[in-house]
């Protein structure tokens, strides 16, 4: 296999798995997911809309730059917002303001909370080779020309993008066997932005 000159992390997400937590609360307005135009297959998590309010959970290093609340966007902070903006970083939109309605537990609440943003992360268009990616027991199918969605597979070996089709985001969401994965860009140049 061709080793890749630009590699990427896929993290995984989801409330309580690492570093601080971050819930919508009660009265959180949930709009419609995202469908493509052309499948017409839902694309995305229903959207968050304003005003946005969390309940938050510091964990125990203190106020983390990267939180992941339920669904597709991701909240940071106002100094990751800055470092992702100086470097001329891709793949990220929005930057819409964030109240934290609580924040818990109160020991390790006793500093104020940075500024969080609530950040819209990108769909590629970057496609999946899924040759050199081992794909194995694709059910058969066609894979959408627009949202790249195609029908599930059973094995990989690993995921290796095509890429001359990757546009440069640093950060940005992809259909991988079906199932939509976070990606972020490993870089020494995120050696400031993310702790
Ligand atoms: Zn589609």
């Amino acid at each position: 296999m061709k080793h890749p000159s630009v590699r990427f992390y896929v993290l995984h997400r989801g409330v309580g798995l690492h570093g601080c937590d971050a819930v919508h609360t009660d009265d959180a307005v949930i709009g419609e997911p995202p469908r493509c135009e052309a499948c017409g297959k839902f694309i995305g998590m229903r959207a968050w809309l304003p005003p946005l309010k969390v309940n938050f959970w510091v964990c125990r290093q203190g106020y983390r730059d990267l939180i992941y609340p339920p669904g597709d966007d991701i909240l940071v902070s106002l100094r990751f917002r800055e470092i992702f903006a100086d470097k001329g970083l891709r793949g990220l939109s929005s930057f819409d303001p964030v109240e934290l309605a609580k924040v818990r537990p109160r020991s390790r609440a006793k500093e104020p909370p940075p500024a969080y943003f609530r950040a819209l992360v990108c769909r590629s268009q970057a496609v999946v080779d899924e040759a050199a990616s081992g794909y194995e027991a694709r059910e058969p199918g066609p894979t959408c020309p627009v949202c790249l969605v195609g029908p599930p597979v059973s094995r990989w070996k690993g995921i290796v993008i095509k890429e001359e089709t990757w546009p440069g985001e640093d950060i940005f969401i992809r259909a991988v066997a079906a199932a939509r994965s976070l990606f972020l860009r490993d870089s020494s140049r995120y050696a400031n932005g993310t702790r």
